[in-house]
């Protein structure tokens, strides 16, 4: 049984680094209100999945050495709540970095190429969706300032969300419009849609409807790609129709196209 007792041990010093987490942020000043509701949000969600953990640790643990078909079950939902832990402080620690003042470096980016990478990687996390993706007007050379990574980031939420709440044969796309003021990259989908009284709330920390809860995830990738949006000066609209589908469109201002400099790169 020694494995399991190390782990029993692991979860109780977990549970207690959380309790100090929250007692320390209890003495944050008025002016971090904001800050110490997010700490005590991150560790209501970190407790669940480590409660669930608890569980099945002790549920080995009486187990013993007796082969049971329990076992297997128990030792999948340690993995599938530790991997949503994990999921869980990725997205806090990038926001805790976002509300330290962290900001982006942009450079100038071609649209169309960076489209295509993130289409290519989302395909594979399409399934039986049909995913299309379209440049809407000739965005070959049309660039934007941005950081290449987190817009990816940005755009790869959205897809993610929109193949998660859209059940076959529904669909799914990415499309971009490449005007002289402003870059318009919508992730459109035909999936359960957002109630018009919830639109307000989707951007916010932690937020879920009560239909996504079911789904899972984390409620913090949002409010991530909304800052990642604020940060390339970009906005972000939801447009949706509950039942029917979500189109999600960011308008990033354009920097020109690379044909007219014949070096995209020269630009500054
Ligand atoms: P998560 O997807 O991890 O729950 P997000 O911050 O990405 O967290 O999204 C917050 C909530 O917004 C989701 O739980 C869901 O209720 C709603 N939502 C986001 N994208 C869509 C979409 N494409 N269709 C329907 N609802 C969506």
């Amino acid at each position: 049984n020694g494995p399991n007792d190390e782990l029993g041990h692991l979860v109780a010093t977990l549970n207690s680094m959380l309790d100090s987490l929250e007692s320390s942020y209890q003495e944050l000043s008025e002016s971090h209100a904001a800050q110490r509701r997010f700490v005590g949000d991150v560790s209501h969600e970190l407790r669940t999945p480590l409660t669930t953990i608890r569980g099945n640790v002790e549920l080995l643990r009486r187990m013993g050495d007796e082969p049971s078909p329990m076992r297997g079950e128990a030792l999948a939902d340690i993995a599938s709540e530790a991997e949503r832990m994990s999921r869980l402080v990725q997205d806090m620690l990038v926001l805790a970095r976002a509300d330290a003042g962290f900001t982006l470096e942009l450079q100038p980016v071609l649209v169309e190429p960076l489209l295509q990478q993130v289409g290519r990687q989302a395909r594979m996390l399409a399934g039986a969706l049909d995913f299309t993706v379209e440049m809407k007007e000739d965005c070959s050379q049309a660039l934007v300032m941005a950081d290449a990574d987190y817009f990816k980031q940005l755009l790869l939420i959205l897809l993610e969300n929109a193949f998660k709440f859209t059940t076959p044969p529904g669909q799914v796309g990415l499309t971009a419009q490449c005007g002289p003021e402003y870059v318009e990259i919508s992730v459109t989908d035909t999936g359960m849609g957002v109630e018009t009284e919830e639109q307000r709330y989707i951007f916010d920390r932690f937020f879920r409807s009560d239909k996504a809860r079911p789904v899972g995830g984390t409620g913090l990738g949002l409010s991530i790609a909304h800052w990642i949006a604020e940060q390339h000066h970009a906005k972000i609209i939801l447009d949706s129709s509950p039942g029917q589908g979500s189109t999600f469109k960011i308008l990033l201002p354009s920097y020109g196209s690379g044909e007219e400099t014949g070096d995209e790169w020269s630009k500054d």
